[in-house]
């Protein structure tokens, strides 16, 4: 678990003690006097959920006050894009969540990846990314930024004495994640930051999505960089996933510890316009509340399950941290104390075709094929491992078939017989 040494989120103003000029208008019409009317509740309303207030034009007092805006912030309010007190409150319980500092809210966990990108690099300089990071980030890389004159690199996640080779003078962002998306290779965080940290220039961002705040402490990996940051320097998160919870609402969030690089951040995104939707952001903080004891469910039942696969002579390989033998499961035991609720599963091409696997995804009745996760229903997602790595044993595995589990928050007995009738379509 994180410690959290950020303070608890003030309650948010009541709607009386924001800046509304007072106005007396006797005498008016029933539309303005419907408009303008003066009633005003009491402020000092406290109850469990801290409310949602939907804005895009925030009232000013008066010209002294417009004229003393600042937005930059959590001062004032000063428009709907720039913050309310809906999304500072879930801002501060998310770095609160991550060991951070500062937080910023994005429309979808790959705009807030993308943001990074966009806001700490410049043309000329390079990027660094594992070979089994999120293929959107990827995409986002290959393509936009190499239209704007940014290039990059893939690197070997699990080699980190391999990463020194690939850092040159243009290199300005590393990116980590952990474990890697899809294939669920766990890297060696401290020995990767570790090389990372001998370059000064380089930005250490991390994809947290799997961890959630919750696995490991991403800015506390026990590699020091200043007096102020032990881990990596900017933690992104698809709150799409865990926090959500629901899988009904998108959202991204860019957790820094640096009140210089979270500014540096801010200013991009606010030339971006980037913002949230108040009942989605809403939505996330009544989600925040049950996340640890949902978390902890995901993992106990995932962990459940891959044992059960693990003992099935159909797969070539199971893939989930916390098992002996998953690759990066050594560098997991070190800094992790969770390990969420993903598991993945090779199936040999020459045993089970690429067909019949395909037919016992369609077997399974509990679990509904669909992307993402972190949600109440389990899912499962094929993938073919043609052109998939580029390192590590799953690389070259052309005719091969990986199948991810995500799983929800059903009984997990009721899971393993689904997968078993499902396994018995396909022999
Ligand atoms: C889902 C996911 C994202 C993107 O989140 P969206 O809200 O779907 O855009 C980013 N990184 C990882 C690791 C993810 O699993």
């Amino acid at each position: 678990m994180s410690p959290s040494d950020t303070p608890p989120a003030a309650v948010p103003v009541t709607p009386s003690d924001t800046a509304s000029k007072p106005h007396d208008l006797h005498g008016a019409g029933r539309a303005t006097t419907l408009i303008h009317h003066a009633y005003q509740p009491p402020g000092g309303f406290a109850a469990v959920q801290p409310g949602v207030f939907k804005a895009s034009t925030v009232f000013f007092s008066d010209t002294a006050a417009l004229k003393a805006r600042e937005w930059k912030d959590k001062s004032g309010y000063t428009y709907g894009l720039h913050g309310t007190p809906t999304t500072f409150t879930l801002e501060e319980r998310l770095a609160s969540l991550e060991g951070g500092r500062q937080c910023l809210l994005a429309p979808s966990g790959l705009s807030a990846l993308t943001l990074v990108g966009q806001s700490v690099l410049k043309a000329g300089d390079e990027v660094l990314i594992p070979d089994n990071v999120y293929a959107p980030n990827r995409d986002f890389t290959r393509v936009e930024l190499a239209h704007w004159g940014i290039t990059h690199r893939v690197y070997d996640p699990m080699d980190p004495a391999g990463l020194a080779a690939h850092i040159t003078e243009r290199t300005r962002l590393l990116w980590l994640e952990a474990p890697g998306s899809v294939t669920l290779e766990f890297p060696d965080l401290p020995a990767l930051l570790q090389v990372a940290r001998a370059h000064p220039r380089l930005i250490v961002a991390l994809d947290n999505t799997w961890g959630a705040g919750l696995a490991f402490d991403p800015f506390r990996l026990g590699v020091p960089a200043s007096a102020d940051t032990e881990g990596v320097d900017i933690s992104v998160h698809a709150l799409t996933k865990y926090p959500s919870g629901g899988g009904d609402v998108l959202m991204g969030s860019v957790v820094t510890r640096d009140e210089a690089l979270h500014l540096q951040l801010k200013l991009t995104h606010m030339r971006l316009g980037l913002g949230v939707g108040a009942n989605d952001a809403e939505a996330l903080l009544r989600g925040l509340y049950s996340l640890p004891l949902r978390y902890a469910a995901h993992d106990r039942a995932t962990r459940h399950v891959a044992h059960w696969l693990a003992a099935r002579p159909e797969f070539e390989g199971v893939l989930h941290p916390a098992l002996p033998g998953s690759p990066g499961h050594e560098a997991w035991t070190r800094v992790a104390t969770a390990a969420g609720g993903l598991v993945s599963v090779v199936f040999r091409g020459d045993r089970h075709t690429p067909e019949r696997v395909d037919a016992f995804v369609d077997a399974l009745r509990v679990f509904r094929i669909g992307y993402s996760w972190g949600g109440p229903i389990s899912l499962v997602m094929p993938y073919s491992l043609k052109g998939m790595r580029r390192f590590g044993a799953l690389a070259g595995r052309d005719g091969d078939t990986l199948v991810r589990f995500a799983i929800g928050l059903e009984d997990p007995a009721d899971l393993i017989a689904d997968i078993a009738q499902a396994l018995a379509v396909l022999n």
